[in-house]
């Protein structure tokens, strides 16, 4: 029989309740993760709008505090501009006080420095040129410069206050440096972000360009491309997420610092801020691991259970096609609904069948009248025991004047008769004997294993029965009979049934009622 390779019903069922628990897994690690992640993203953007607020405000007071400290010492200078000393002393009072510059410079008004501290930056005696310093001198306000490229070379903010005689005449200013590219206040006053792990914190002056960052070679680069930077130095204060400069995704706070436009921009790699969501979406999957493995254990075990009666409906229905029996069908559980009415429609479709079957192999068997094998059968089972060379004997036997029985007494009776002498037969013949009917009213038992003495004693013990017992006609009747043993006598069923015939012939002619071996025709003659 072709077995065709379908999937098991418990496979399917094991991957049908793995797919739908995967997916309910799956889709629950994602939903919890999104949450997690939205909540982050929102802390986050929170936490850096705060900071940076709070960097500002402490930016924007330290600017106030300059501007009036400078203001103060125009005051306390305007009349003593041609005092050596009292600049000096007064630069250097204003640098440690304040502790905001790298430098303090006096000029007058054309924009010669008269003082400066500390006194190794040698400006001392040189003119200002450069566009803060002009600009300051020109405009005569408090004022703070973008960044630009002083004498010494370096790269500085120039924080300045104009300085009035009593007379109200400008007479110069007083003014504090801050070098960018040098250790200077904004280390002092946003140092290291708190987070050690791409956080940073960076300030732009009024057209987008880093005035400070925590790596000094970003200092004075063009950061007006980030949407946060374009929002400060708009004024606003607020968080959003950006990318930054590099292309780098950043949740980030932002805030002005209205005294000098400047804004404050705290930023947090995307990724970095999302590392714990993914840690705790790893957590859940670590916590739901144990679950997982009895839910797959039970999803086995159910599949089993459910899968198992089916299974074997269908591996039991095979076998009993073919061995005609229905107790392995029988012994299938099923306990479930399903299993249950497959099972009985299987065992009553089965048995009902092979009620069938059976019937007609009887019919093809068997002798319709008399109810032992048919000629037919008797022939293969014949053919087979010499094919195989079986020893066997055989009694071919003929009731004694059955014509005039029916002649007596009527067709009908004589058919008793021969059931009669059927049932006879079938009682003297040993299990492993098979009573034939061989045509009209002569019969064949066929005796394997048997040697042609047993044979003779069988067939005389039936011979005697017969003879002393009333059949349906009213009287008993005899038989004769002639045995014969295959291969003692005989090499093919063909010869061996000659012979006994021949036995049976002389039986008859030596007054019937008589048993004869064959090859014994002549002793019985004498
Ligand atoms: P013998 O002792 O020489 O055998 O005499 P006999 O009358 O038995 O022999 P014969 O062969 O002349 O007769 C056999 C008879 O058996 C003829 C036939 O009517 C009868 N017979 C054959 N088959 C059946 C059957 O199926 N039913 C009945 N009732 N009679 C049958
Ligand atoms: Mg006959
Ligand atoms: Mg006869």
């Amino acid at each position: 029989m072709t077995k065709y390779q379908y999937f098991k019903l418990k496979h399917l069922i094991i991957g049908v309740a793995l797919a739908a628990f995967l997916i309910t897994l799956v889709s629950s690690l994602w939903s919890g993760y999104r949450v997690n992640v939205n909540t982050i993203k929102e802390n986050t953007l929170e936490t850096n709008r705060v900071y940076s607020q709070k960097l500002a405000e402490t930016a924007n007071a330290y600017l106030e505090e300059s501007f009036q400290i400078l203001g103060y010492s125009a005051k306390t200078i305007a009349e003593k501009m041609d005092d050596e000393q009292v600049l000096f002393s007064e630069t250097e009072r204003i640098k440690l006080q304040n502790d905001m510059f790298n430098s303090v410079i006096v000029t007058n008004a054309d924009g010669l420095v008269l003082s400066v501290s500390p006194p190794s930056v040698e400006v001392k005696g040189e003119v200002l040129t450069s566009d803060g310093a002009t600009e300051a001198l020109a405009q005569k306000v408090p004022l703070v410069s973008k960044p630009y490229e002083g004498i010494t070379g370096r790269l500085l903010i120039f924080i300045s206050h104009p300085i009035f005689n009593d007379a109200g005449q400008y007479v110069g200013l007083v003014a504090g440096t801050i070098y960018l590219k040098e250790e200077n206040v904004f280390y002092k006053l946003l140092g290291k972000h708190y987070y050690d792990d791409g956080s940073y914190v960076f300030v732009v002056d009024e057209d987008g360009r880093i005035i400070y960052h925590e790596n000094p070679t970003r200092i004075n680069d063009d950061a007006i491309k980030n949407k946060a930077v374009q929002a400060v130095i708009a004024g606003n204060s607020g968080s959003q997420q950006v990318v930054n400069t590099r292309g780098v995704e950043m949740l980030a706070g932002y805030s002005a610092i209205p005294l000098a436009k400047w804004g404050v921009v705290s930023q947090r790699p995307l990724e970095v801020a999302m590392s714990p969501s993914m840690d705790h979406v790893k957590n859940m999957a670590y916590v739901a691991m144990p679950l997982l493995v009895f839910c797959l254990v039970l999803v086995f075990w159910a599949a089993s259970r459910i899968a198992r009666p089916l299974q074997q409906l269908a591996t039991f229905t095979e076998e009993s096609l073919d061995t005609k029996n229905v107790k392995s069908l029988e012994s299938v559980s099923g306990w479930y609904y399903e299993a249950s009415s497959l099972k009985g429609a299987l065992v009553r479709s089965l048995s009902f069948l092979q009620g069938q079957v059976s019937f007609f192999m009887d019919q093809s068997t068997i002798d319709p009248l008399t109810g032992v094998t048919n000629r037919r059968t008797m022939d293969a089972l014949l053919a087979e025991w010499t094919d195989n060379n079986l020893p066997h004997a055989i009694i071919l036997l003929d009731l004694d004047h059955f014509k005039s029985v029916n002649d007596t007494y009527g067709h009908a009776v004589g058919d008793k008769v021969l059931k009669f002498l059927a049932e006879k037969m079938e009682a003297v013949a040993r299990d492993k004997d098979v009573c034939c009917r061989y045509g009209g009213e002569e019969f064949i038992v066929l005796l394997p294993q048997t040697t042609v003495i047993e044979a003779e004693h069988i067939a005389e013990q039936l011979r005697e029965i017969l003879a002393n017992t009333v059949s349906p006609c009213g009287r008993a009747v005899t038989l004769s009979a002639g045995v014969a043993e295959y291969p003692k006598m005989a090499e093919t069923t063909e010869a061996l049934i000659e012979a006994a015939d021949k036995a049976l012939y002389h039986a008859k002619q030596t007054g019937r009622n008589r048993v004869i071996v064959a090859g014994q025709e002549k002793l019985q003659e004498i």
